[in-house]
């Protein structure tokens, strides 16, 4: 199966009636772009830029990384391009932005709360990022990590409108913008659920700890339903929701995440052949039937079975 999928060929992300899904690629570095694209990623979903503030004891100059992000996008000409604004601390510190003390840093200063305590930091990399996208023609989407509350959704996009993006949005990976979804989704762009995050602070279980692994499942029904909560808000308000953490890799998962009203995923690249194949095989009515089984289980073992007896 897994060999017929990856000879198939290589078509924009859809299911079986037609109901277009698109299929984008995380990125940690432009280096990846063209495997990427060899393997069919319809753009970028999750471009992570913390490779670009790991290297040095201090931010990148505007210009260094306004010529990082030239060279990312000038990959994708005519696609888009959704670039993830610094996420610092807990599972990805920097020492000169990161408080080593905190004693729980995943619940600490972090991602959007960081940039928000070191303005200029986030102001200039949305310059770079600004100055970027004019000189290409990829379609720039920026977004904020570790957004908690509506304030902070809105002090973002009006920042990065005021720097010249066009296109601004959140993630989702805190329980509390999954249940604020509707009202984030107003004052914001797009949304983009951080799976790996929302699992971690929904179950309270270090996404690193192995003696939690047990908690950390994305078919937890608990995930499942705030996920659910953040389609309904995008739909509300007729802005598109995608899912970006390790749960769009899972094809039967993805299936359900469309089913649960998710527009767009995006996976490592080489999870995008089994992903393809996976969505090709259900209608949409067939999606969310699936969604609704896994949805009602009490586990997300019992999810899981759910939806396989659903396909
Ligand atoms: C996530 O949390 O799901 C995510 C995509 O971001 P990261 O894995 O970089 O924290
Ligand atoms: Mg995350």
């Amino acid at each position: 199966d897994r060999e017929a999928a990856r000879n198939a060929p290589i078509t924009p992300g859809a299911l079986a009636d037609g109901t277009e899904v698109p299929l984008l690629a995380n990125l940690g570095s432009a280096d990846g772009a063209a495997e990427a694209i060899e393997l069919g990623a319809e753009g970028v979903g999750l471009f992570r830029t913390e490779f670009l503030f790991l290297s040095s004891d201090e931010a990148p100059s505007v210009a260094d990384q306004q010529e990082s992000y030239r060279q990312l996008l000038g990959s994708f000409a005519g696609k888009k391009v959704v670039v993830r604004v610094l996420d610092a601390g807990a599972d990805k510190p920097l020492p000169f932005l990161t408080d080593d003390d905190e004693e729980n840093p995943a619940l600490g200063r972090r991602g959007i709360r960081a940039l928000a305590y070191r303005e200029q930091i986030l102001r200039d990399q949305l310059t770079a990022l600004a100055h970027a996208d004019a000189e290409t023609d990829a379609d720039l989407w920026v977004m904020a990590p570790m957004v908690a509350t509506v304030d902070e959704a809105e002090y973002f996009t009006s920042l990065a409108k005021e720097l010249g993006l066009k296109t601004a949005g959140v993630m989702v990976e805190v329980p509390s913008s999954a249940l604020l979804a509707e009202d984030i989704l107003r004052q914001t762009d797009f949304a983009s659920i951080g799976t790996n995050d929302l699992v971690q602070y929904t179950m309270a279980a270090d996404r690193l700890l192995g003696s939690v692994a047990h908690l950390q499942s994305p078919w937890h029904p608990g995930v499942l339903r705030l996920i659910k909560m953040v389609a309904d808000g995008g739909a509300a308000n007729g802005k598109p929701v995608g899912v970006c953490g390790e749960a769009a890799a899972d094809p039967l998962l993805a299936v359900v995440l469309v089913g649960l009203g998710v527009d767009t995923l995006s996976m490592s690249p080489s999870a995008l052949a089994d992903v393809r194949a996976e969505l090709k095989k259900y209608t949409l009515e067939d999606a969310r039937r699936l969604a609704e089984a896994a949805t009602a289980a009490s586990n997300a073992d019992a999810a899981k079975a759910a939806a396989r007896a659903a396909a």
